[in-house]
């Protein structure tokens, strides 16, 4: 089944908002084993609303629109899409009585008129209740196309497809879907995409893609089937190859796991406690660490050491190293992560030194060098990256690295 993707709104156009909308949806889709070949976006102009409306009911069988479902005289998603496929707009009681409804619960005195507008719905319209605002969600079948209209807030939107939507493209669907994720991490997405080539390129069902976001890369693993155990079936033993053929860099194969989450579990396991010395990413480490429950069972401090006298202060890093080498060097990385175990008795310390930029780079030292070491069992790995970006993305890769060393130190030593 082909579904196609049109958000509605000139503040769109205008790049006022950012379109998360055909994010959400389209990922929703993939989930749901549609094939998506079109997204458009375009602004509260009723002909040129229906001119897409036509193409893309045209060449789709289900077309998504989001936005302009509102009272206000410019939101015309309703009346156009109702227009090109036949139906009148009739007023719907339900609608009605839960609009009525909405303005008492939020004690407004009064009902401004352009409100009844959205009771008025396409006759014979499938009516899907807004429980976090106003308008309805609709859904239209003509002559075996679909228009399915939902609200633009992402507040009304998600619960909306999730609860509702959802459920009606699934039943749609004649095959399940069934997915799996592996996520990775220490490796590119090029450099996983070579290594799984041929099982790509060969791909038919389950099919295989690639994504990756910052540090990390994750590689879905999707299969049609007439049930879901059939399609699960074909799933496990792709996943099991890519698990294979990736060895440590996999971190999870769970849907929701998160890199800091994989970490925290392997310090339980192992009974390990852990201290964060942190110059560049000034907290970020340790702000990812207690982002997971029960991470106060295996965090035990964190240092954020700026300066050169709190590197010396709290971690000992000796005056000669950074006078030697300076703050940012492999030297001072070592000691930093050694210094957070000695203060805090605790069994592994991961320190990240490093320039962020955008100013103070030198030609030996550029922005974007930062040094990560990792302590543990009274040994310490020093590791050298090159990141590119802006200071924020700096920041952010070296917290994914620092959290990648840890997790592969225990690992080596612990497994
Ligand atoms: P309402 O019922 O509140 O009037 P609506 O269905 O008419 O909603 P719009 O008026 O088009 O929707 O958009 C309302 C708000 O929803 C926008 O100001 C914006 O904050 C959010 N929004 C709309 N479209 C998108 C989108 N594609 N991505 C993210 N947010 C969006």
């Amino acid at each position: 089944m082909v579904v196609e993707l049109v958000s509605v709104g000139t503040e769109l156009l205008l790049g006022n908002i950012v379109n998360t909308n055909t994010q959400y949806l389209a990922e929703q889709c993939a989930l749901l084993g549609l094939s998506l070949y079109h997204q458009s976006v375009v602004g509260d102009n009723h002909d040129r609303l229906a001119e897409v409306v036509k193409t893309a009911l045209g060449r789709s069988d289900v077309v998504i629109l989001t936005g302009g479902l509102g009272p206000t005289e410019d939101d015309l998603t309703k009346e156009v899409c109702a227009e090109v496929m036949g139906y009148k707009l009739v007023e719907d009681p339900h609608t009605r009585e839960h609009l009525e409804q909405f303005f008492k619960n939020n004690i407004y005195k009064e009902i401004p008129d352009n409100n009844w507008k959205q009771a008025m719905v396409p006759e014979g319209a499938l009516i899907l209740d807004n429980h976090n605002g106003m308008a309805p969600g609709l859904i239209l079948e003509k002559d075996g196309k679909t228009a399915i209209l939902l609200p633009g807030p992402p507040a009304e939107l998600y619960p909306m497809f999730k609860e509702q939507v959802y459920p009606y493209l699934q039943k749609q669907q004649p095959e399940m879907i069934r997915s799996a994720v592996v996520k990775i991490c220490g490796m590119g997405e090029s450099q996983v995409e070579d290594k799984l080539l041929d099982l790509i390129s060969s791909q038919t069902n389950p099919t295989i893609a690639t994504y990756a976001k910052t540090g990390e890369v994750s590689v879905r693993v999707t299969a049609r089937a007439k049930t879901e155990e059939e399609a699960k079936t074909l799933v496990k033993p792709v996943v099991k190859e890519i698990k294979n053929r990736l060895g440590d860099c996999v971190y999870s194969v769970k849907e929701r796991e998160t890199l800091e989450e994989a970490v925290v579990k392997l310090l339980h396991k192992y009974e390990l406690t852990v201290t964060t010395a942190e110059s560049c990413t000034g907290g970020l480490l340790a702000g990812r660490l207690v982002n997971v429950p029960g991470a106060s069972e295996v965090f035990r401090e964190g240092f954020i050491t700026y300066s050169n006298k709190s590197k010396r202060k709290y971690l000992e890093v000796s005056k000669s190293t950074l006078k030697k080498y300076g703050a940012v060097s492999p030297q001072t990385a070592r000691e930093m992560a050694t210094g957070g175990v000695f203060a805090t008795d605790s069994d592994a310390c991961v320190a990240v030194t490093g320039i962020a930029g955008p100013d103070g780079g030198t030609e030996d030292k550029p922005v974007g060098l930062v040094y990560i070491a990792a302590y543990m069992k009274d040994k310490v790995k020093v590791e050298e990256y090159r990141f590119k970006g802006n200071r924020a993305k700096i920041r952010e890769q070296a917290v994914v690295k620092a959290l990648d060393l840890l997790r592969r130190s225990i690992l080596e030593n612990y497994r």
